[in-house]
């Protein structure tokens, strides 16, 4: 998973694509980059946070007139600088790409890159893969008379061939910029503008959010398998390239996303708010009686003060967060993410103590933190422990782009319920039903392939079982 931003239209604006940056931090901590143009490409990127990257950095020094920026999350591939983004290519045209989401079919197309048109992939990493496709088209055109049509018959063609989730953006040297969605619109990004001395600016950004900071107007969201070329005389052209059933990704409004974006004209906060309906009514069914509901902080804030009001029962933090811990979710091994969960939660007693205590989280994956925390509620003094997630049971990887480990390691593919309620030790497991979220975007087409094993894209047996050998073989299982 990874954030992405994209400015086209005024000077000066690495410093703004690097301050827009830190507004999608919570969307990748590897690695950060800018790069710009301004009739050459100027590039900064490495590994670790916005903050350490850039730090001591005169970012004027990389200052152009359009621009991208990235922030990753590593799901695939390594964490080395290489795979950092954005990245650049010069032949037989300048381009430079970005992109967030993750490509399915990648070693079928790394080998017919290689087969077909004599490019030979050095990373592992799937931008360098689109960006390559998308070259060894457009190299087939009038280079010298290049047309927006013959811009967007490329990208028809790279959304033909590469299958899975992505959302990116390219800058064609001295042509202009561009912004494209496959064919499902499985993961997000929005469109946004301002006027200034220097005109109109366009911007795109995963997350509405960057728009508030840096005082964009949000228009709207790429629709899927949408392609959006901005010229260099700033005039805006679309075409829906191949489109298929939309499939937007549910998870960012459960997890990824921050609580004040905007996606699909839903505020995230009053999803998560919506989200916690339901699960109050499934209290009832079971007859249990919680006397206060706390949250696992941060993300699942929303789900539980929503849950506490539908159930009348008082809603308090529960948890201190050591606010200085990195994530636990993406440490290498498991000794080391139950440690850090230890080290980043800790009670506050008084709130638990001699209570039967409702504890809500967005998600459980492997299982790791869930015990973790109803073992910390019942030393704390919790007479009953009911353990909620906010999403229904996670069975199968994403393979999109979201990490959520290897099949091996999803605690809800091999065990029911009741054994994962007794697995983390809660009194109670309580996840949202699927049945219940899928009625609840009925007017917006998800992605639910974590929950229900069924991929919006075609995907065989075989190629998800390379894909968890890979993941295996990697250094995040
Ligand atoms: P686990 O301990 O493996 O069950 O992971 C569940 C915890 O990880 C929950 O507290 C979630 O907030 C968090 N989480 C879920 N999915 C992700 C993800 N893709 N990346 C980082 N953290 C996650």
């Amino acid at each position: 998973m990874c954030g992405i931003i994209g400015i086209s239209g005024y000077e000066n604006i690495a410093p703004e694509i690097m301050n827009g940056l830190t507004t999608l931090q919570h969307r990748g901590q590897d690695s950060a980059g800018v790069v710009t143009f301004n009739g050459n490409f100027h590039m900064k990127k490495g590994n670790g946070l916005v903050s350490n990257v850039f730090k001591g950095y005169d970012i004027e020094k990389i200052n152009g007139y359009c621009g991208l920026g990235h922030v990753r999350y590593a799901t695939f591939g390594s964490t080395d600088e290489v795979d950092a983004q954005p990245i650049v290519l010069n032949y037989p045209f300048g381009l430079a790409m970005v992109h967030n989401g993750n490509v399915v079919n990648f070693n079928q197309l790394k080998k017919r890159l290689y087969e077909e048109n004599h490019r030979l992939l050095e990373t592992s990493n799937d931008v360098a893969l689109i960006l390559y496709t998308f070259a060894a088209e457009l190299e087939k055109k009038d280079l010298k008379h290049l047309t927006v049509d013959d811009i967007f018959d490329t990208v028809e063609v790279v959304q033909k061939s590469v299958k899975g989730a992505y959302s990116a953006m390219t800058i064609i040297a001295n042509r202009g910029f561009l912004a494209f969605s496959d064919p499902h619109g499985i993961r997000p990004l929005v469109m946004g503008r301002k006027f200034t001395d220097q005109g109109v600016v366009y911007a795109f950004t995963s997350e509405s959010t960057t728009f508030d900071y840096l005082g964009y107007e949000l228009i709207r969201d790429i629709e899927p398998g949408e392609m959006i070329f901005i010229d260099s005389n700033k005039r805006v052209h679309t075409r829906i390239g191949v489109k298929k059933k939309q499939a937007f990704c549910v998870f960012e409004y459960i997890y990824f996303a921050r609580e004040d974006t905007i996606m699909h004209n839903r505020l995230v906060a009053s999803e998560r708010v919506r989200l916690g309906v339901p699960l109050a009514k499934t209290f009832e069914k079971y007859g249990l009686n919680p006397e206060i509901v706390i949250d696992v902080p941060s993300s699942a804030y929303f789900f539980a003060s929503s849950m506490a009001e539908e159930l009348n029962v008082p809603y308090r933090r529960g948890f201190a967060k050591n606010p200085h811990m990195g994530r636990s979710f993406i440490t290498p091994t498991q000794e080391q993410r139950e440690i850090m969960v230890k080290q980043k939660l800790n009670p506050i007693r008084d709130i638990v103590k001699g209570k039967k205590v409702a504890v809500v989280d967005d998600s459980v994956v492997r299982g790791t933190t869930s015990k973790r925390i109803v073992k910390l509620l019942r030393d704390a003094g919790a007479t009953e422990v009911y353990f909620v997630s906010a999403s229904p049971p996670i069975k199968s990887p994403c393979i999109y782009g979201i990490d959520m480990s290897v099949k091996k390691e999803i605690l809800a593919s091999h065990y029911d319920v009741e054994e994962i309620g007794k697995f983390i030790g809660a009194d109670k497991m309580i996840y949202q039903s699927l049945e219940d979220l899928k009625d609840m975007y009925k007017d917006l087409p998800i992605c639910h392939a974590c929950f229900s094993g069924e991929y919006p894209t075609t995907v065989s047996k075989a190629m998800l079982d390379e894909i968890e050998k890979e993941k295996l073989s990697s250094n995040r299982s």
